[in-house]
């Protein structure tokens, strides 16, 4: 099985609709869900976290 599109660094699948945001990829469903997220939702400190974590990574 060959794995197609680019891997999402929120959801970790991988997608073939999706966007490039700080050169990392989010799919099309996440990003509709970013965008959707209230800043007090639990979620929205999920998807900073996941940033964080990108971040950081590139910073070492
Ligand atoms: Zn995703």
């Amino acid at each position: 099985m060959q794995e197609e599109g680019q891997r999402c660094i929120i959801c970790e699948h991988y997608k073939t609709e999706g966007i490039l945001i700080l050169s990392e990829y989010i799919c099309d469903a996440c990003e509709a869900e970013m965008i959707r997220t209230d800043a007090t939702d639990a979620k929205y400190h999920f998807f900073i976290h996941q940033l964080k974590q990108i971040w950081m990574e590139k910073n070492v």
